[in-house]
């Protein structure tokens, strides 16, 4: 089946007890069980497992390709499960340009779980080959990268990860199952922060970990979900659903909007660089060409004249709006390292910029008037 048909139908087939055409959302905390606490229902406590949030898995476990899904309260609960699946002593590499909180999440608490970390440029086959040891469990990877935009080539990464006995993660959100699917090119998991595009209205949070094959990951995460807790509610969970029946349609229109901003932006004289692997003259673009349906609604810009430039831009846009985050249908923009704060490794002049559903025109005139 092709993917829009999947995106309309995953996860919703009519409810069987009322023939609703739209999915029910079962807020139920509990349900009742046997005398002897016998499951009956296929559900017991909302924590463990519900009937909303099985349908969101079902329909992210489709669109990915993958053998089974666990939806979390957000991207970073996501993250945190899977690497809390790793035993001591394990070894992950991890990308140097990677959301912010990925890296913070490994400089902070990868010590007290005894994981050892090495950052290295994924774009580079022999820089992540070299970072290999023994006890190397993961490699984890964005493509493409927040928020300099870079490509890392999935199938060549993947073959990498195998011959090392480790698992290849790849953070999809940018791109979304319905522009590219690591599975099929040989990633173990796909991590999607669910809050940007699959979400896609920028009035949900969740994240969602897809697996290649269910054993033995699906029940090591379960059980930690379950324990910890950062399991996505049914409302969350059904908001999400909504937003994927949408999903291929949406990344079309901010594919197109985001080309057309983009090749605007190269003639700007103001804008000294534009990072957009639909562009031929991004070093990813081929393989980007090859991964990827088309090139999604994120792009990053540096504004020539520094800091001060780049923020200037900011405080001129009129249809942009001044915010984080990513994915919903109002475009965005945001100086990167004043956000990132202590730490951040993005360039002082860098703006990143998630292209909505308007139309193009507006967007770029808005730009150009507040670059002017
Ligand atoms: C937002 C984001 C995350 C984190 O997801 P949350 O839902 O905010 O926890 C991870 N990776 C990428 C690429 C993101 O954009």
């Amino acid at each position: 089946m092709k993917m829009e048909t999947m995106a309309v139908h995953a996860g919703f087939a009519p409810d069987p007890v009322t023939g609703s055409v739209a999915p029910p959302i079962h807020l139920s905390t509990n349900f009742i069980h046997g005398p002897a606490s016998e499951e009956i229902h296929g559900y017991m406590y909302v924590r463990d497992k519900n009937p909303t949030q099985d349908r969101l898995e079902s329909a992210m476990s489709a669109l990915e390709g993958g053998a089974d899904a666990l939806v979390f309260s957000s991207g970073m609960g996501a993250t945190t499960a899977f690497f809390q699946t790793l035993e001591p002593h394990s070894h992950v590499i991890i990308p140097e340009d990677v959301y912010v909180h990925v890296r913070v999440l490994a400089a902070t608490y990868f010590a007290n779980w005894q994981l050892n970390f090495t950052s290295v440029d994924t774009q580079s086959l022999a820089a992540v080959s070299a970072a290999v040891c023994p006890n190397t469990k993961v490699i984890w990877t964005e493509t493409p990268s927040n928020p300099l935009m870079k490509i890392m080539d999935i199938a060549a990464v993947a073959k990498i990860a195998r011959d090392a006995g480790a698992y290849l993660v790849v953070d999809n959100t940018f791109a979304t199952p319905a522009l590219q699917q690591p599975l099929d090119l040989g990633a173990d998991v796909v991590m999607h922060s669910t809050t940007k595009y699959c979400g896609g209205h920028g009035d949900v949070q969740g994240g969602c970990l897809v697996l290649k094959k269910r054993a033995p990951l699906h029940d090591k995460l379960f059980h930690i979900r379950m324990v910890q807790g950062a399991v996505c509610s049914p409302f969350n969970s059904w908001l999400i659903l909504r937003g994927l029946r949408t999903l291929p349609c949406r990344m079309e229109r901010h594919s197109a909007n985001a080309m057309a901003v983009a090749k605007a932006l190269t003639q700007a004289k103001e804008v000294e660089r534009v990072f957009y692997p639909g562009l031929p003259s991004h070093p990813g673009h081929e393989i980007a060409a090859a991964q990827m349906k088309q090139f999604g609604g994120m792009m990053s810009i540096l504004v020539k004249g520094g800091w001060d430039a780049a923020v200037r831009v900011v405080s001129r846009v009129k249809v942009f709006q001044a915010a984080t985050s990513l994915g919903g249908v109002e475009s965005l923009i945001e100086h990167r390292a004043s956000e990132e704060g202590e730490g951040s490794t993005s360039p002082p002049n860098l703006l990143r910029l998630s292209i909505g559903l308007e139309h193009p025109d507006d967007l770029i005139a808005d730009l150009l008037q507040a670059l002017a």
